[in-house]
C-alpha cells in the first residue's frame, strides 16, 4: 500500500496510510482540506490543499467527503446595534448603585 507523506503540527513528518486521511470540500468557501489524524500522537491535523494535490490524492483513492458550514451561521443575527440614550443612563445608574 502506498504511504503518504505529510506534516502533523506536532511531529513533524510522518507517514500516512491512504485509508488514515480524508479530503473534505467546503461547498462555502470551496476549499478543500486534508485531514488526518497523526500516526504517532494521534492530534488532528486539517491543512488546506491545491488543485494538484487534490487531484493526486483522488487518484490514490483517498476518501472525499462534502460538506458545509451549519446553517445556523447563515442565520447569525449579530449585527452590532446602537445603545439607546435610556440604556446608557441605566448603565451607568446601576453601576453608581452598585
Ligand atoms: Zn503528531
Amino acid at each position: 500500500m502506498a504511504k503518504i507523506l505529510a506534516t502533523c503540527f506536532e511531529c513533524g513528518d510522518i507517514e500516512l496510510h491512504r485509508t488514515d486521511i480524508c479530503l473534505r470540500y467546503c461547498i462555502d468557501n470551496q476549499r478543500t482540506e486534508l485531514q488526518f489524524n497523526c500516526s504517532q500522537c494521534r492530534q488532528n491535523n486539517i491543512k488546506t490543499v491545491n488543485e494538484k494535490v487534490e487531484f493526486a490524492l483522488l487518484m490514490l483513492a483517498v476518501p472525499f467527503v462534502s460538506w458545509g458550514w451549519p446553517e445556523v451561521l447563515s442565520q447569525r443575527n449579530d449585527v452590532a446595534t446602537e445603545f439607546s440614550d435610556e440604556e446608557i443612563l441605566q448603565l451607568a445608574w446601576s453601576l453608581v448603585t452598585a
